[in-house]
């Protein structure tokens, strides 16, 4: 990780996270080879998080493969070493294969030993490990007995992404944890097509799971009551479990949807001050989007299970559950405004990507956009002032104008490389993309529309619908394109398709200067940096269009809306 300086806690909001960038889709690929593995994204610690990318992401694709079901007792031991043990049974096999990377974590499965593999009757069968987390048994078999030690990672940001558990607390992450489904591909040697689909989060099917803690610990999970112990999980891909012995759960109801927040750690800031700023962004997103992912959301705020400088954090969104790790602040005002930037771009993922039935490399939507989309949340709730945002703009032109290759390749390009070349286009560029096309939008439907309106479109024709029942069937590869779903809503706004065109499928460079010239913004290079300010003067369109992003320039009145 490298680290920003903190140039003001007040008045620089950008300056004071630090942010990680995940691609679920590289990242969960990346068993397929060590090369890959070794540039992979985690690492790739980067400046001002509004104007860059943020995030761990991780999300939940969108198809259940089999129906493949599995019954487990997961025993919780947080005392050194700390480990769970697991036993249970599942359909017959003779491979058992467990998650060895993700999202840029390496080395997974040889967190797993003591494995004991049984058939029906319970005669145990002979079991060769042929790697780490991988096993074959000499015959078929369907119990099992292993335990995973859950110290938690070395490098602090992992911990958002992985199980891990010390004495007070930790994240059951089931993904990690048990045996991934095989497939018809199981017995041989898997194609590096079949390796990457069998690891899709989805691809997990169902679980019962029991969880066994020690005396005074508590579970949480996503969709399930408090106080349980039994656990029926519709998608171990998508299960985050939060356990530990002083966890604080509180709730709250939004259009009769349910903000579940578990905490633990002491903060500058009280439960509710997080669940109330959790709950305006959700609030503010649902304006966007107009209806809700999903019925049920958990957000867990942890801090960081190693010593980490106050600044840091880290988060996932996995499924419906955000996971969030973060450093400590010991001002209120500084802690708050470090958890607004996290939330307000985490909790855009439940709408996109994870409420979206779309595949394929679209991570300058999903990312770049979310970006700017966060960026433009944190204004609406008075979290950001126009000028900050504007200064978030610049930073992301200052850091993809810096880059060699930065018109080599069209965003939809970038998307398909970002561990490798790609990542500048994908969060700088795509930010700034953003922001042009949002202006282009509302300039010329004459603010009838704007780039809420997209995601509205994008949400209503590809939402995800979550099956209901237990179990579930469902089929693999009926996902629309994601390139192509958000490009036809794009190119569906009048006078708007030349710019998609060049500035998305294309590689067109952006000439900041010219481009906001226009709308009444100007442009200037202070020394190695670039400021945008509001125009001294403005046309009546001008003033309006700005005032629609924010812009003040009477008292301090509530801010416009969208339209
Ligand atoms: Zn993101």
């Amino acid at each position: 990780m490298s680290t920003d300086s903190i140039r003001s806690k007040k008045k620089d909001l950008s300056s004071i996270s630090k942010t990680v960038r995940l691609d679920r889709r590289k990242a969960l690929a990346s068993v397929r080879s060590s090369s890959e593995r070794l540039k992979s994204p985690i690492g790739i610690w980067q400046s001002p998080a509004w104007t860059l990318g943020i995030v761990a992401l991780l999300c939940c694709f969108t198809s259940i493969v089999s129906a493949q079901q599995m019954s487990v007792v997961m025993r919780v031991q947080p005392d050194a070493p700390a480990r769970v043990l697991m036993e249970g049974e599942r359909a017959p096999t003779t491979v058992w294969s467990f998650r060895d990377s993700y999202a840029g974590v390496l080395g997974l499965g040889a967190r797993v030993s003591g494995m004991q593999l049984f058939d029906t009757s319970g005669a145990e069968i002979q079991t060769h490990r042929i790697a780490p987390g991988q096993f074959e048994a000499a015959r078929p078999a369907s119990r099992f007995r292993y335990e995973v030690s859950l110290d938690p990672p070395g490098r602090a940001s992992d911990a958002a992404f992985v199980s891990w558990l010390n004495s007070d607390r930790g994240l059951l992450m089931l993904a990690d944890l048990l045996p991934q489904p095989n497939t018809s591909a199981a017995k041989a040697p898997q194609s590096a097509v079949a390796r990457e689909k069998s690891n899709r989060d989805d691809d997990f099917g169902q679980a019962t799971v029991r969880l066994s803690l020690p005396a005074g610990w508590a579970v949480y999970t996503n969709g399930n009551e408090s106080g349980q112990s039994d656990f029926r999980i519709s998608n171990v891909g998508r299960a985050v479990f939060a356990v530990g012995k002083h966890l604080r759960a509180s709730r709250t109801t939004i259009s009769k949807n349910v903000l579940n927040l578990v905490m633990d750690g002491e903060w500058a800031f009280t439960d509710s001050d997080a669940l109330e700023m959790a709950t305006k962004v959700l609030k503010s997103h649902l304006d966007v989007f107009g209806v809700w992912p999903g019925k049920q959301l958990t957000l867990i705020l942890f801090p960081f299970p190693q010593t980490v400088a106050a600044d840091k954090w880290s988060a996932e969104t996995r499924g419906s559950t955000v996971t969030l790790l973060m450093g400590r602040f010991p001002s209120k005002t500084a802690a708050l405004a470090q958890l607004s930037v996290p939330l307000t771009h985490e909790l855009f993922h439940l709408w996109v990507p994870n409420g979206l039935a779309l595949d394929g490399d679209y991570d300058w939507f999903y990312e770049g956009f979310t970006v700017y989309q966060a960026a433009r949340t944190a204004v609406r709730l008075e979290l950001l002032t126009f000028q900050e945002f504007l200064n978030a703009i610049a930073r992301a032109f200052d850091a993809y104008a810096s880059g060699a290759d930065r018109d080599r390749w069209s965003l939809i390009e970038a998307s398909q490389s970002r561990w490798t070349t790609g990542g500048s286009v994908v969060y700088q560029k795509s930010m700034l993309v953003a922001f042009l096309f949002d202006l282009k939008l509302r300039t010329q439907s004459r603010s009838k529309r704007s780039l809420d309106d997209v995601y509205r479109e994008v949400f209503r024709r590809y939402r995800l619908v979550e099956p209901q029942s237990f179990p579930i069937t469902a089929e693999a590869g009926g996902n629309a394109d994601g390139n192509q779903a958000v490009m036809t809503v794009m190119k569906g706004a009048p006078g708007i398709q030349e710019f998609a065109e060049s500035f998305i499928r294309r590689a067109a460079a952006i000439d900041l200067s010219s481009e906001l010239a226009t709308f009444g913004l100007r442009v200037e290079r202070l020394g190695l940096r670039t400021r945008i300010s509001v125009s001294e003067t403005l046309t009546h369109r001008q003033r309006d269009l700005l005032r629609e992003l924010g812009y003040n320039d009477y008292a301090r009145s509530p801010i416009p809306r969208k339209h």
